[in-house]
């Protein structure tokens, strides 16, 4: 972080200025990747039971001790039989149970019955469904003659020994445990939690439980941060909300620094707020204040205290939570040492009509939903960055990007929908 590249700098821009289009505010993708450059993943790991460990990050690759399936086995109910001898009836010599084999040998003209998932005899070469065959006695004759090799499933065709199933940095989902079990795995080795901090800073602020005063507001910001960063599965650490006051903003940001991997705050890094702030920052840490030309989200702060990193948020309620969303998330997950960054987006008409600046990124609230036919999206209505029931009725994000105006209803747009993202 000492060396901040030349047109970085330039760009990193003293909060005070003008509100409005600014040709020199940095853009969504620049703070993005100057960010990237400064996350160092975590590297202490631990080991963890399969069912303690969904979602963390895998420290270590996976490779298969076993195949999977171990055996060739039978993909339906019915019979196993030489295809050859088929065409006439075939006698009925015993039958093969999953997990209970049938050992012995199949004579010439015989078939045995099969279950699911019960071991192919090595005699026979194909299965035929039971729906397929016809029994008479001891006799089975084949209505419907299947293809050599059919209903049967092969050893290793899933997984073979020594393969790779999960990488490095790949986060553990419900499949994956059951993937784990099934190849006998009981323990894997993940990254350690990320340590994450935060508070809010505000005069105006009051917490939950507490009377509001004239011109007093509830603090929302340490809610919608809690739930953001437990639901990244990072160990989460609520400071409060502390005043706007020198000391104790340096008290809090100093303890913070020298205890969590990562600390971040809300509010007073906006126009006429941030002196303090940045003045603690400049004093303390290497820290940018960035104008984003982006809305909501105007304002955003990041850079180095000691050894944590710190993510100064805008403190209004919108465009704190579209910030951490656009930029301090996927800085997360990189510090977790997930190797997973796609967030998948996609595009589809938008029924109602859309204001838009030419000049800067938006991210839009959108409902989408399907019309009877066709998935679609529509706003939320008024986007002003303060509406945070705006975030709570909308399932996307609508990306519009620094070219777009105004667009017309029926344009078609980029979402981003929040599960997968969230
Ligand atoms: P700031 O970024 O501190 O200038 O705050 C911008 C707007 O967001 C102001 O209207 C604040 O009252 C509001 N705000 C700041 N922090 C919070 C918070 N933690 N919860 C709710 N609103 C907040
Ligand atoms: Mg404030």
């Amino acid at each position: 972080m000492n060396q901040t590249p030349d047109l970085l700098r330039q760009l990193a821009h003293d909060p005070a200025g003008a509100e409005d289009y600014d040709p020199n505010a940095m853009s969504v993708s620049q703070a993005r990747q100057y960010i990237q450059q400064f996350l160092t993943p975590v590297q202490q790991t631990e080991r963890l039971s399969i069912k303690q460990a969904l979602g963390r990050v895998l420290a270590s690759p996976i490779a298969s001790t076993l195949n999977v399936p171990g055996h060739n086995n039978s993909a339906m109910d019915g019979f196993a039989f030489r295809l050859a001898e088929a065409s006439q009836p075939l006698r009925i010599v015993g039958t093969a149970f999953a997990g209970k084999p049938f050992n012995g040998t199949i004579p010439a003209g015989g078939c045995i019955k099969i279950m699911t998932g019960a071991v192919i005899p090595a005699d026979a070469d194909t299965v035929v469904m039971q729906e397929h065959a016809t029994v008479t006695g001891e006799h089975v004759s084949i209505q419907k003659l299947p293809g050599k090799g059919a209903n049967i499933r092969l050893l290793g065709e899933d997984i073979a020994i020594g393969q790779t199933v999960l990488a490095t940095g790949h986060t553990l989902q419900p499949a994956d445990m059951g993937l784990l079990a099934s190849l006998g795995v009981a323990e894997i080795e993940v990254y350690r939690r990320l340590k994450v901090a935060f508070f809010t800073t505000g005069d105006e602020l009051v917490s939950v439980g507490q009377p509001l005063q004239a011109g007093q507001i509830y603090d929302s910001n340490r809610y919608s941060l809690w739930g953001m960063l437990q639901a990244l599965g990072a160990e989460v650490e609520d400071l409060g909300n502390i005043a706007d006051n020198p000391q104790a903003l340096e008290h809090t940001l100093l303890q913070a620094a020298a205890r969590f991997d990562v600390v971040i705050t809300s509010g007073g890094v906006s126009v006429g707020e941030a002196d303090f702030m940045k003045q603690l920052l400049a004093t303390h840490g290497q820290v940018l204040f960035w104008k984003i030309n982006m809305k909501p989200g105007r304002p955003l702060a990041y850079g180095k205290l000691g050894q944590a990193h710190y993510f100064g948020l805008p403190g209004n309620p919108v465009a704190t939570m579209v910030t951490f969303y656009q930029f301090v998330q996927t800085a997360l997950k990189t510090l977790m040492g997930s190797h997973e960054r796609a967030q998948p987006s996609f595009k589809v008409a938008c029924v109602s009509p859309i204001k838009k600046a030419a000049g800067r990124t938006e991210f839009q609230r959108g409902i989408l939903f399907n019309d009877g036919a066709d998935w679609k999206v529509k706003t939320t209505g008024e986007q002003g960055s303060g509406i945070l029931s705006s975030m709570s009725q909308a399932n996307c994000f609508i990306l519009l990007d620094e070219a777009s105006g105004p667009l017309p209803a029926g344009s078609w747009v980029e979402v981003q929908p929040f599960t997968g993202i969230f």
